[in-house]
């Protein structure tokens, strides 16, 4: 926006000038949303799925649409997103059919349903509600990104995770109460902090009802549920936060809040150490890191669908070569992005971010 445009007498700074924009455009982007909305209001799950991604309608919480969109902010020397997941990615954002379900006769894994005849957000709803496809890679690539950002805040961040049984685990139970990950040593944070990601699809039929009245039913319900399995066993003084997000991008009210925590408490501490730290950019790319993160999530269980629908012993063969490979470059504490594992190549939705 050109600064003779806002008929100020001042020039406005850069910032003022990003304000003004936005003011001008924010009635029309509402306006936009409002008559889409209205538009598929006859289609529930794709409605939905547009509350989840949505951020802009009048009344919704805030974490509403909190993870939808970063994905489509990253420049490509960030190096972050494959283009085939970013393909697949925008394909399931906007409702289209996905081309490697049209072509091919996909059958999900419990043979009940031709995943080829539905559209990609069909598939993905059929898929993250059925018992017999696998939710944890999913979920562990959610929850990768989610200590990504906590192990970010600080150089003294220690973080167990996965195995552990957290608190010790009442006699009898197993693995009931498991904590995700458990961070002691982030920056301004005195608590062990204990949180337990979890990916809720707002388009399966058990919340579907209510996801279409109230944006973000789903990531909160969640939410709800892990609070009551957790918070009595809580040590007293630890922080905990279930995490939940939508498949879509909305997030649940704490899982904001643990992102805004950590990232003031990661920028007050690199201006301890004399250098520079704006909280609210901190939080954006806090915020841009999970949404990627959610993205892989998404594009990854279309298209674990597909590579195992067309040879199941292949998927398993390349999911046990990953696996341990992931395992060794884990345990050196090297990040790294995966491109493409043996056969991959055929039928590939996209490359997954592999959790390391
Ligand atoms: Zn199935």
């Amino acid at each position: 926006m050109p600064a003779a445009a806002g008929g100020a007498a001042t020039r406005p700074t850069q910032r003022q000038g990003d304000k003004l924009q936005h003011r001008l455009v924010q009635p029309a982007h509402a306006a936009a949303a409002a008559l889409y909305a209205e538009r598929i209001r006859g289609d529930s799950r794709r409605y939905a799925q547009h509350l989840s991604q949505c951020a802009a309608m009048p009344g919704a919480p805030k974490g509403a649409g909190f993870l939808a969109t970063g994905w489509l902010t990253l420049l490509p020397w960030q190096r972050k997103l494959e283009s085939a997941a970013m393909r697949s990615a925008i394909r399931i954002m906007l409702g289209l059919p996905h081309p490697a379900l049209e072509h091919v006769a996909v059958r999900c894994k419990c043979g009940r349903v031709d995943l080829s005849a539905t559209s990609s957000v069909e598939a993905l709803e059929h898929i993250s509600a059925c018992n017999r496809f696998n939710k944890l890679k999913p979920h562990n690539t959610f929850a990768k990104s989610i200590e990504t950002i906590i192990a970010t805040t600080g150089s003294g961040v220690l973080i167990e995770r996965e195995k552990m049984y957290y608190p010790p685990a009442p006699a009898g139970a197993r693995e009931t109460f498991r904590m995700d990950l458990v961070a002691t040593g982030v920056p301004g944070i005195a608590q062990r902090l204990a949180v337990d990601p979890t990916i809720t699809n707002p388009t399966v039929p058990t919340v579907l009802a209510n996801a279409v009245l109230r944006h973000g039913y789903a990531a909160n319900q969640a939410q709800e549920a892990k609070i009551v399995k957790y918070q009595q066993h809580i040590p007293t003084g630890d922080l905990f936060y279930p995490g939940a997000a939508e498949l879509y991008g909305t997030a649940c009210d704490t899982l904001v809040d643990l992102v805004e925590k950590l990232g003031h408490s990661a920028a007050a501490a690199s201006r301890s150490a004399g250098e520079r730290g704006h909280a609210g950019a901190v939080v954006a790319a806090y915020r841009q890191e999970l949404s990627v993160g959610l993205m892989y999530a998404r594009t990854g269980m279309l298209r674990d669908a597909v590579e195992r629908s067309l040879d199941p012993q292949a998927a398993e063969r390349q999911q046990r070569a990953r696996d341990s490979y992931v395992y060794r470059v884990v345990h050196r504490g090297a990040s790294f992005y995966h491109r493409s594992g043996p056969g991959s190549g055929r039928g590939a939705l996209g490359s997954e971010r592999v959790p390391g």
